[in-house]
């Protein structure tokens, strides 16, 4: 069954000045079917696991408990550098939220499950190669310990999804997928943009406060200061995310201000993707060519640019240039501060020393001369014995073959590090679990989803499981086919959002 572009229940395209959300129906897929359920996630959130038909038909969004309200909302955002006025979930349709039986709340969404009045000129549904990319990876930066949205079903919609057009004109059909994903909240910087943008002040101040109440509870919602208070914490939330994924070598690809979490949880899952060779203007998203705005070593400096666009909203609750501009100059010493300390964690220092600013830099150029896997990299370092054949040692995480001066380089930086490890109070041991907890064995690189996603497209769920497994335990090696560097005929392979 083709999607036909109209139906009844789809809600007409439109601003909705005064209202940030519209109630939302679903169209229902008739012939969806169920393709993976997240067990463990719906215990945690207080779901239960799948008991009958009724609950698949929740999931695949075929039919909904008839008072379930659902709703998608408008925000804005700048997007490329640009403002871009109203934008909105235009394939995120709210179930609503779930309490677990410690108190906790999780918001639900369906990503895909049809058009909302937040669509625009999209239509509202999502493929089935771009759900499997959103499901697995939100999963895989979880278990790495990142702060994200979470990814509880992917369901198959039945739907012929229409795409790319192609060079002769055909449109391309793929298979529709529905994804739930959980979050504590889907507040993103774009919807205090949203108010701000149409002076809705009334409407900022309550989403202000309702969001310090629920999500920032350290924040005394009695003092004066709370709102800048407020946007200083969402920063630190912001620079502790980016951090993160720094650590892992996770580039996000369209860090746009309509995908910023005002929690810090990673968001929309698009053309991500992890890092293979360490290289600072990686970009993993062919639409960002050839300016690199969202560029792997760039994303420090576009988070700080987006809070900027935040202070712009929340300025007229907080009517304090200087304050709101002396958070923006400080955030950098405390990006880079929460940056260096991670790194010498990466490295098995116990503590940052002030020295390590060179030995960063030294380690830079070694990466930048020598095409080098990131992940693998450490791996090699956390295995560094005495006595072996350096060069040998680390082969495996290098991308092209070594020159004599490179082995120079190589050798004289690892003396430097081991010199370095000399001035650490605790033992190699003690470093080397540290190290082991700082650098994942398994990241979910982008060709094993590309591979994943040709197998699943053919109905093969083989390697889907295999990295269902393996991304659960990333500090481990279940399967040493996967600590391996991305293989030759890989190399330009992309993902895309869609
Ligand atoms: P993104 O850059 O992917 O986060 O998307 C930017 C905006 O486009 C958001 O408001 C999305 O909700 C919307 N959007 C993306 N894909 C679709 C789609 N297939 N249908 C409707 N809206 C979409
Ligand atoms: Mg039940
Ligand atoms: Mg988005």
């Amino acid at each position: 069954e083709i999607f036909p572009g109209d139906f009844s229940g789809n809600p007409a395209q439109r601003q909705t000045p005064n209202f940030f959300f519209a109630l939302t129906e679903i169209y229902g897929f008739k012939k969806a079917m169920l393709l993976h359920f997240n067990e463990n996630l719906a215990k945690e959130i207080g779901l239960g696991s799948i008991e009958n038909q009724e609950d698949k038909d929740f999931l695949n969004a075929t039919q909904l408990p008839e008072n379930l309200k659902t709703f998608s909302t408008a925000y804005a955002g700048h997007q490329f550098g640009q403002w871009a006025g109203q934008l909105g979930d235009g394939r995120a349709i709210y179930a609503g939220e779930i309490q677990n039986s410690e108190g906790k709340f999780t918001e639900i969404q369906w990503k895909g499950a049809g058009a909302t009045p937040y669509s625009r000129h999209a239509d509202g549904r999502a493929v089935l190669r771009s759900s499997i990319r959103e499901y697995l990876m939100s999963e895989a930066m979880f278990h790495l310990g990142i702060p994200t949205t979470r990814a509880l079903s992917l369901s198959l919609t039945g739907e012929k999804v229409a795409r790319d057009v192609m060079y002769n004109g055909n449109v391309d059909f793929e298979q529709g997928a529905v994804v739930i994903r959980t979050s504590e909240t889907f507040l993103r910087f774009g919807h205090f943009e949203l108010l701000a943008a149409r002076n809705e002040l009334d409407t900022l101040q309550k989403l202000a406060d309702f969001t310090i109440e629920n999500y920032f509870p350290e924040i005394d919602k009695n003092s004066t200061d709370k709102y800048l208070e407020f946007f200083k914490k969402a920063g630190e939330k912001t620079a502790d995310m980016i951090v993160e994924w720094i650590r892992v070598g996770f580039t996000h690809g369209v860090m746009n201000t309509d995908n910023m979490s005002i929690i810090g949880n990673t968001i929309d899952y698009g053309p991500f993707s992890f890092l293979d060779e360490y290289n600072l203007n990686f970009t993993s998203n062919t639409t960002d060519l050839p300016g690199r705005r969202y560029a792997f070593g760039k994303q420090a400096h576009i988070a700080h640019w987006n809070l900027i666009q935040l202070a712009n909203a929340l300025f007229p609750l907080i009517k304090d240039e200087a304050a709101l501009e002396k958070i923006l100059i400080d955030y950098s010493e405390m990006f880079w501060k929460k940056h260096d300390e991670m790194m010498a964690k990466k490295f098995g220092f116990e503590k940052l020393e002030r020295y390590d600013a060179d030995f960063f830099t030294s380690w830079q150029k070694l990466m930048e001369e020598i095409s080098t896997d990131y992940t693998l990299f450490f791996n090699q370092l956390e295995t560094l014995e005495e006595g072996l054949d350096i060069v040998e040692h680390f082969k495996k995480s290098f991308y092209q073959n070594l020159n004599k001066e490179h082995e120079t380089l190589v050798i004289e930086f690892v003396e430097n590090y081991r010199q370095r490890l000399s001035n650490n109070q605790i033992s190699r041991e003690e470093s080397r679990k540290l190290m082991q907890k700082t650098n994942p064995k398994f990241v979910l690189r982008n060709y094993l989803l590309y591979d994943c996603i040709a197998e699943m497209e053919e109905g093969k769920t083989e390697l889907f499981d295999k990295l269902w497994n393996a991304l659960q335990k990333p500090y481990e090696e279940i399967y040493p086919e996967f600590s391996v560097k991305r293989p030759e005929k890989y190399e330009g392979v992309v993902g895309c959002s869609s």
